[in-house]
């Protein structure tokens, strides 16, 4: 046991977890947590259910993250997802592995992860400081000093481990203090974007279709010269434009595009299993069978209801066609809608709604094997402040645990 103590700063997940894993190895820890509860964020993800990581091997984990994947290779190591999952069920919380991989705790409640995670800080001793947001850290002879706290006493330490996330749902605690507090003492932020986030559309059909979901259909993106991204899902409209998990997972690329200045126009394959030519084959042959049939009717065969309307409109025909009256141009019109529904888009929705912080500190300025900061000694990361991000499925969290855990053994050690 030292004299001194490792301050955290920020009770989200990782810093939870890093508090856990330093008081673990019989520091003094002391964790600053500016709300009133630790983990408030922890309490919103999975939809309230927690889908705290995914039991996927290390190298489809690597690929789940943006690119930067390849610097939590040695914090998986440290700490990994079977890690993670011994680490709740050793303390009684069972969990479930549901589609994709993704582990929940099997009661459904996020707050059963977060009881556990307070139990072991409760156990270990680690004093919380909360309703205490703080302003500095304070650097000597380029190593870490203390911290000052807003309206409180300065506190004195051997380490400091930041963690206090992103800048999204800034509500919970995460409104990017901690990232100017790091960029003031010399580390480089990577511009901060919104990821896994829905996008608006200068349309105005998504409107009308709100809460229709779309499943099993392929969405492509194009900056008008070339594809951005492309890939089968489900797709939801929304009162701003689109959603759903599939246009979460692709909204990266997306961001970074229009970011650049491109336009960007997306179009929804209704069909991709389907060939153009294959539909249409269906178009003449059910056209034959039965000609008296309404083409609004007919369209009931292989639409959702509320998108039968806009494809007649769009495709300027009348409702009251009969498939026979259909003309050839007509059938090309909606054959193009179905492998083609076009969308443009006009930016994403606002950083604070995004699921997850894209950028974030430097991670060339970021010590991977340690979590320790290369320009200022004793000064650790965790979790989302860092510039890594991750496709929806319990990657966002297992990073923010795992980072924790090994910044936690590293400032300890
Ligand atoms: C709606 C939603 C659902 C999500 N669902 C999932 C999911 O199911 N699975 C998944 O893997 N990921 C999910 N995520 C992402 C995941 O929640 C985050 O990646 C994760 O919470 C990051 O953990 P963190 O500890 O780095 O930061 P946070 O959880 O943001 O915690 C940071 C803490 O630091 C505190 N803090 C900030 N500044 C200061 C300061 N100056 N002084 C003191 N304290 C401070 C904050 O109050 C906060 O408590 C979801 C995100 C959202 C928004």
């Amino acid at each position: 046991m030292k004299d001194k103590s490792i301050v955290v700063i920020g009770g989200g997940p990782a810093g939870m977890m890093a508090a856990i894993r330093a008081s673990q190895l019989k520091w003094n820890v002391i964790l600053i947590e500016k709300n009133q509860e630790l983990g408030k964020k922890l309490l919103l993800t999975g939809k309230g259910r927690c889908n705290l990581t995914n039991a996927s091997d290390l190298e489809s984990f690597i690929k789940s993250f943006s690119g930067n994947g390849k610097f939590l290779r040695d914090t998986f190591k440290a700490f990994s997802n079977l890690d993670l999952i011994n680490f709740f069920e050793n303390r009684g919380v069972k969990l479930k592995t549901e589609r994709q991989q993704r582990v929940f705790p099997a009661s459904d409640k996020a707050i059963d992860i977060l009881d556990a995670l307070r139990g072991e800080l409760k156990k270990n001793k680690v004093k919380i400081q909360h309703n205490s947001e703080v302003e500095n850290i304070v650097i000597r002879n380029n190593k870490v000093d203390g911290i000052e706290v807003k309206g409180k006493k300065s506190i004195l330490c051997d380490a400091i481990i930041l963690s206090t996330g992103g800048v999204s749902y800034a509500s919970t605690g995460s409104s990017g203090e901690g990232l100017k507090m790091v960029e003031q003492v010399g580390h480089k932020i990577i511009s901060l974007r919104p990821g896994l986030i829905g996008l608006m559309t200068k349309d105005k059909y998504p409107r009308l279709l709100q809460g229709l979901p779309l499943k099993n259909i392929r969405i492509t993106f194009s900056d008008g010269k070339k594809k951005i991204t492309s890939e089968i899902g489900e797709l939801m409209f929304t009162d701003f434009g689109i959603s759903g998990p599939l246009v979460l997972t692709l909204s990266g690329p997306v961001v970074d595009s229009l970011k650049a200045g491109k336009k960007v126009s997306a179009f929804i394959d209704l069909k991709p299993a389907l060939s153009e030519k294959q539909i249409d084959a269906r178009f003449l042959r059910e056209f034959k069978v039965n000609p008296k049939k309404s083409i609004k009717y007919f369209l009931k065969g292989m639409l959702p209801l509320r998108l039968i309307d806009i494809f007649l409109e769009m495709s300027d025909i009348s409702p009251d066609k009969t498939v026979s009256q259909i003309t050839q141009q007509e059938r090309r019109k909606l054959l193009l809608l179905f492998k083609a529904l076009p969308l443009e888009i006009s930016k994403p929705r606002p950083i604070n709604m995004a699921m997850i912080t894209k950028g974030g500190i430097s991670l060339k300025e970021i010590n991977p094997k340690t979590m320790e900061s290369r320009l200022i000694k004793r000064l650790y990361f965790a979790g989302e402040i860092i510039d890594v991000d991750a496709n929806t499925g319990g990657f966002n969290l297992q990073s923010a645990f795992s980072t924790g855990y090994l910044a936690g053994e590293s400032a300890a050690k």
